[in-house]
């Protein structure tokens, strides 16, 4: 069976990447998450292994020395990791698999696996997105003031990455990734030539 494809998706805080993910999981079953560790301390509402595994530094420090992560970054004063073995063995299995992760850790999969698609999803404006964050009301006055600039040195990224998409409607951005998807899978470097010759 052919390996399923590795999609990493990054955007600024409050860009909607949540919504615009948890729709294409809904719509396409052979796509899976890879739900990642971190540091950081659970949101209201946020559940252990739903949106995160929640862990202490001792422990994400430990993990990183035993090479348990496929990457990992410091995002804010906190870790941010992806499990390797969930998605290696999902790949493995034939299913796609979406990284919802920061612009450092997403280059680091970009140099590890040269066939992993990186899709940047940008909000219409930093106005809009300045708006976002304050309507979602889980960070400080101070917090969205650091994830703005956070987020306006990440968009300088956006050239490093295959595709950007600009989340002005939740449907539209979704129907745009999964055309990219689409596509990425004809791709000729993606055909199994050895496979298709000895059927
Ligand atoms: P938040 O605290 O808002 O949940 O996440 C902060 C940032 O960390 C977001 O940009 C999110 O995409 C990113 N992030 C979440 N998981 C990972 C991960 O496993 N690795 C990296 N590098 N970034 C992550």
């Amino acid at each position: 069976m052919r390996n399923g494809l590795l999609i990493v998706i990054s955007g600024p805080a409050g860009t909607g990447k949540g919504t615009v993910v948890g729709k294409l999981l809904e719509k396409n079953p052979n796509i899976k998450l890879s739900i990642s560790k971190t540091t950081r301390k659970p949101r209201p509402g946020e559940k252990e292994g739903v949106n995160y595994f929640f862990v202490s530094r001792e422990q994400f420090e430990e993990e990183i020395k035993n090479e348990r992560f496929l990457e990992y970054a410091e995002y804010n004063n906190n870790y941010y990791g992806t499990p390797k073995d969930f998605v290696l063995e999902s790949l493995r299995k034939g299913f796609d698999v979406i990284l919802e992760i920061e612009t450092k850790g997403a280059l680091k999969i970009k140099k590890a696996f040269s066939d992993a698609v990186l899709i940047f999803l940008l909000p219409p404006s930093l106005e809009e997105l300045h708006r976002r964050l304050i309507k979602r009301g889980t960070e400080s006055e101070d917090e969205i003031k650091t994830r703005l600039e956070i987020a306006k040195n990440e968009i300088k990224l956006v050239s490093e990455y295959d595709y950007c998409v600009i989340n002005d409607d939740v449907d539209n951005a979704v129907e745009k990734i999964q055309k990219i998807i689409e596509v990425e899978k004809l791709r000729s470097k993606r055909f199994d030539i050895q496979s298709f010759l000895e059927e």
